[in-house]
């Protein structure tokens, strides 16, 4: 079926709650990704760091297809063979005591939400019904009523309402304002290490340090979303590990699935998560033999590609690379690891469609920031590729004498 074909039908039948670029993606394969008609593309966001192992990576594959051979979906109202050995690989590379399984990021937010609230009657002693959790401005954690509803974002809770009470918002980095907002009410402060969705925020030095120390002194649990920027992405596996921090609580997704089956948790001690009793909380998918396997797989991959010091070494260069861009349309380049925002004074945009014509892809971020995210298997020479269209596009140079990169083997697209 031709791209345009294929655009109508979506379009015809399918909720418009994206914007996309008008690409039609056929497949994939580590850091590239290759549409209907043969030509290939860069990618440069990595489906929002989920795919941080790098497309269809063979080994989260293989792992996929030996388990799906066997059992797929027990439920947890049965035991299944797959999910102790994730637990045990989690605590294994996290040093946290125990993890609850969910699918989606906004799943495993929620859990969180819920284990802090009950952790606040039951443990700190807070009155049924009056927990409080701080949260941070321009937060991003998913698309939930409750999630939005303590969103700064007017387009995300525009017409939603109503939504749930106990949330106090405070801005981002300032440690004094959290300060202020702790009552003997509050049970969690809520907080993205760097804030991905609001373009790559990262916060003055010694932020999370400072919160974590303000929550312990107020019996309050810090519990930070990673599930963007943990498993490599800003060059060390979690985003809170540069502040030398031991956040209570870590929720984690995205690159957890290494992009092929939604799979999310929530990491915790044993007195946190140990709130939860049968029935209290539970999921038909979570914990899954399938999510399992996969899961396992890709922290593997994570591990054994060492692909954190590669974000860090990769980031560091390609930070350094786009700070020498000389652009008039350039207000900040900012990021840690081969995480990077490029704020412009202008929208983002025209900018990522010129880039998509070079066979580059991105997505603007909060309509003026650029956000750079590949899978971090990327090759050096392939991250140069992409780098120089991206300089090419920010100094404005012509778009015309380049065509898109052909695959090799590509046939002549019949039909152009
Ligand atoms: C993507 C994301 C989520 C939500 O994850 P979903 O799988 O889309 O529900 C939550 N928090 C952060 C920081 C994210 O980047």
């Amino acid at each position: 079926m031709l791209p345009a074909d294929l655009i109508a039908l979506e379009d015809r039948y399918g909720a418009h709650n994206y914007d996309p670029l008008d690409v039609v993606v056929e497949r994939a394969s580590g850091a590239w990704l290759y549409d209907t008609e043969g030509h290939r593309y860069l990618d440069f966001l990595a489906a929002y760091s989920a795919v941080n192992q790098g497309h269809c990576h063979p080994a989260i594959f293989q792992a996929m297809c030996r388990q799906a051979e066997k059992v797929t979906l027990t439920s947890r109202a049965f035991r299944n063979d797959q999910l102790p050995l994730l637990y045990r690989d989690l605590n294994e590379l996290t040093g946290y005591e125990m993890a609850l399984p969910m699918n989606s990021g906004a799943e495993a937010v929620e859990t969180a939400l819920k284990a802090a609230r009950k952790w606040g009657e039951v443990v700190k002693g807070i009155p049924a019904g009056q927990a409080e959790i701080v949260v941070a401005a321009n937060n991003f954690h998913g698309r939930t009523i409750a999630i939005v509803g303590f969103s700064s974002e007017q387009q995300y809770r525009n017409g939603f309402g109503p939504f749930p009470a106990g949330f106090r918002e405070v801005p981002f980095g300032d440690v004094e304002s959290l300060r202020r907002a702790i009552t003997p009410n509050t049970c969690a402060f809520l907080v993205e290490p760097i804030q991905g969705e609001a373009g790559i925020i990262v916060p003055p030095a010694g932020y999370l340090r400072e919160a974590a120390t303000i929550c312990r002194e107020h019996n309050v649990l810090l519990m930070v979303d990673e599930i963007q920027s943990g498993l490599g992405r800003t060059g060390k596996l979690f985003a809170y590990m540069h502040d030398g921090v031991t956040p209570d609580v870590v929720i984690i997704g995205k690159a957890l699935s290494g992009g092929f089956y939604p799979v999310s948790a929530v990491l915790s001690s044993r007195g946190i998560l140990g709130v939860f009793g049968p029935g209290d909380h539970g999921s038909t998918f979570g914990g899954n033999p399938l999510a399992c396997a996969i899961a396992r797989a890709a922290l593997r991959v994570i591990v054994d590609e060492d692909l954190s010091t590669r974000s860090a070494q990769l980031g560091e260069y390609a930070l350094s690379y786009l700070k020498k861009i000389r652009s008039p349309h350039i207000v900040e380049v900012r990021g840690k690891g081969l995480w990077i925002g490029i704020e412009l004074n202008t929208q983002a945009r025209p900018f990522c469609e010129a880039l998509k014509q070079r066979g580059v892809l991105c997505k603007e971020t909060h309509a003026s920031v650029i956000r750079l995210a590949p899978p971090l298997i990327i090759d050096k020479a392939d991250l140069d590729w992409g780098l120089g269209h991206i300089r090419a596009v920010l100094e404005q140079e012509r778009t015309v004498a380049e065509p898109r990169a052909k695959l090799p083997e590509a046939a002549v697209s019949s039909h152009s």
